[in-house]
This record gives structure tokens, C-alpha cells and sequence, in this order.
């Protein structure tokens, strides 16, 4: 058995209320002014203004709103300014989505140093250090408040990716609250998409005992809690155990990395610019049956997380009946005309800044299965509509 690491967790404060604890927490990170790293509907929905005020009598704060889409590079250079702004003690607080987090932790990264976002791309050059970091997810679906991963478009509009343990924040703050106000949709892609995480986790290449049990209980929780998210979005209890689940995904990809259906679902946000969870369960979906064949036994554990009593071989169609409770249909039927190529979608999946994932899958595919398997995807989603 190989030797595997754990690396360390940023503080946990999590429950109904949790949001009370942010300015002790920042005053723990010793910030002396804050970089408040939001989007336009956390705006919307009041919560940027809520947060503002509840620092703004301690703390100079400037509010950074990260536009639409998902992150790239001239946004995080445009955050490392603001940042410089404020001058020496800067704390950056991320409150939002997978992007807004995701451009929080490169902000706090970069600003360490005198380089711009392109030279850290894909571990191009080792970070200067971190400002502190806190971050509040809007959305239970990335797990981006604890991984040391972020997503970015580079220069040529390329899904790519930047990593480091400077990625990772100090604080995740995760209040139950602050999801109320996210739509169904938005609910039900975003919980599927940790859902895929503890998955592809769970039946890594790189999987080891400890972070097992995460991952497990992230299924666990999201079979139980998913569906009550969607159709009654002021449920907090379903709220905090969606939050904790994607929380305890988050951790698991962090130590152990995802698979294939993220290998294809950023291929689709290249080539096609499908948001990253509906990209990543379309992924699921036509890829999963495939990935169980060569080895059901090692879909058992997630199969028993899912329903005890089922085997490895039922994950496939439990899969189809969670996307079912979830009204998953529903967030994908926007996207359901979208246009995908089969050479445009092989050569992304076969591209270097997503490898890493079709390595680390639970069966890792030759060049002539991921051609199959790109061939699965255009083939169809759902009933050939993609
Ligand atoms: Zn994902």
C-alpha cells in the first residue's frame, strides 16, 4: 500500500447562525482590513450587504464583485489590485459560489507575491505565501471553502486549473442560512456536482482508508438530504447536511482527486461552456456504468452509502433515480440544445490540464475508451439532445 498525506483542514465553524462568528474569527487572523470577494446575486440577495455591514464598523472594507461566469485571469488580477489598495493586513473574505471562492483563495495567494495569475497556471511557479482567508459558500456543491484546487479560464479560454496548498483557506464558515436563498436548480446541479465528488473520491486511483470515511458520509448525507433541498428550500436541517456534505466532499477531492466525469465535464465547460455541475453530471451519467463494469466490488462501499443492501453493479441506476428526486431534468433543460463536437470534446479530455483526472479514475480508460467515452457523451444527454 502506497504512503498517502493528509494535509491540514482549514477551522470548521459550521451550523444555523455560524455567520455570527466571522468578526472573531477574522480578529483570530489578525486582519486589520478585509477584501470582501462576492458576486452580483449575493448582492442581489442582500447577503454582500449584510456581511459588509457586520465588519464594516470594525475594518476598512472593500467589496470586490466577481462578474458573471466562471473564473479567469484577468478577474483574479483585477482582485490582487484591490487587494494592494488596502494596503499591509489585508484579510480577503469569500462569500459565494464555487467562483467567488475560487477567485477569494487566488486573490489571497497572489497577492502574497509580485507575479500575475498567468504564472501561477498549473503550478507554473511556487506562490510568495497567502494573506489570510475565510470563506462562506453560498452553494453546497464545490467543497471549494476547504480544497487547495481552483478553477480558471486561461488566456485562450481554456477550463484550467491552479493549485496549491496557498489555496487553501484558513476558515470555512459554513451557516446553513446563507443557501436558503439559492433556486432549486441551482440547488439540485450543485449537490449532484458534490455528490460526483465523493464518488470519484471514494473510487480514486489515489483513495485511501481516512479519507473514505468523508467521502461516505458525504454520500450518505446527500442521499438523505438532497431532494428535501430542492423542494422545500427553507428545510435548514436538509440545508446544513447539503452544506456539510459538500464540505466533506470538498475534503475528500482535496486529499484524494476526482475522475473521469470531471475530466469530461471541464472539457464540456471548454468546448461547449456548460456550467461546471451540469457539465459534471451529464459526465456522471454517461460515463458511470463504464467506469463500474470492469470492477463492481469497487463501487460497493458508495453503493451501500447509497442504499443499504444494493451492490456495486446498482450504483448506475441509483445515480439515475437520485438525478430523478433531484429534479436534476429541470437544470439541464436550458442547456439541452447545446452543441458539442466529438473531436473538439476528445481532444479537451485528452489535453494536459485534464489528464490528472482520467488517471486517477476508479478504471482508468486507454485513448480508445475515452474516444468511446466522448462518443458516449455526444451520443447524447438526454435522449440526444445535448
Ligand atoms: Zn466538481
Amino acid at each position: 500500500m502506497s504512503i498517502y498525506t493528509i494535509t491540514p483542514l482549514p477551522t470548521l465553524v459550521a451550523g444555523i447562525g455560524a455567520l455570527r462568528a466571522l468578526p472573531e474569527q477574522l480578529h483570530r487572523l489578525h486582519a486589520r482590513a478585509l477584501l470582501l470577494i462576492s458576486d452580483q446575486g449575493m448582492a442581489a440577495a442582500g447577503w454582500a450587504g449584510r456581511v459588509h455591514d457586520l465588519l464594516a464598523d470594525r475594518y476598512p472594507v472593500d467589496t470586490f464583485l466577481a462578474p458573471p461566469g466562471e473564473p479567469c485571469i484577468a478577474t483574479v488580477d483585477a482582485g490582487v489590485t484591490a487587494a494592494r489598495i488596502l494596503g499591509t493586513g489585508v484579510a480577503v473574505v469569500g462569500l459565494g459560489g464555487g467562483t467567488a471562492l475560487d477567485i477569494a483563495k487566488l486573490v489571497a495567494a497572489v497577492s502574497a507575491g509580485t507575479r500575475p495569475m498567468q504564472d501561477y497556471m498549473m503550478c507554473a511557479n511556487p506562490y510568495a505565501g497567502k494573506l489570510p482567508s475565510l470563506m462562506i459558500p453560498s452553494t453546497s456543491g464545490t467543497g471549494a471553502e476547504v480544497t487547495r484546487t481552483c478553477v480558471v479560464t486561461d488566456a485562450d479560454g481554456r477550463k484550467s486549473w491552479a493549485w496549491g496548498d496557498e489555496l487553501c483557506p484558513d476558515v470555512a464558515l459554513l451557516d446553513p442560512e446563507i443557501t436558503v436563498t439559492l433556486p432549486p436548480t441551482l440547488t439540485a446541479a450543485t449537490g449532484i456536482d458534490a455528490f460526483v465528488h465523493a464518488v470519484e473520491a471514494a473510487t480514486a486511483q489515489r483513495i485511501n482508508a481516512i479519507v473514505e470515511g468523508y467521502a461516505l458520509q458525504a454520500i450518505r448525507l446527500i442521499c438523505t438530504a438532497l431532494a428535501t433541498a430542492v423542494a422545500e428550500p427553507h428545510d435548514l436541517k436538509a440545508r446544513q447536511q447539503m452544506q456539510e456534505a459538500a464540505c466533506l466532499a470538498g475534503i475528500a477531492i482535496n486529499q484524494c482527486g476526482t475522475g473521469i466525469a470531471h475530466n469530461i465535464g471541464h472539457a464540456l465547460g471548454t468546448v461547449a461552456h456548460l456550467p461546471h455541475a451540469i457539465a459534471v453530471a451529464i459526465a456522471m451519467e454517461r460515463s458511470l456504468a463504464w467506469s463500474v463494469d470492469a470492477d463492481p466490488g469497487r463501487y460497493q462501499a458508495v453503493a451501500s452509502a447509497m442504499r443499504p443492501g444494493s451492490s456495486g453493479n446498482d450504483v448506475p441506476h441509483l445515480f439515475m433515480e437520485l438525478l430523478e428526486a433531484a429534479d436534476f431534468d429541470r437544470a439541464a433543460r436550458p442547456y439541452h440544445g447545446t452543441k458539442v463536437g466529438y473531436a473538439g470534446l476528445l481532444d479537451s479530455m485528452l489535453s494536459a490540464e485534464n489528464l490528472p483526472m482520467m488517471a486517477n479514475n476508479a478504471r482508468v480508460p486507454t485513448q480508445d475508451e475515452m474516444g468511446y467515452l466522448a462518443s458516449r457523451v455526444v451520443a447524447g444527454w438526454p435522449q440526444g439532445s445535448l
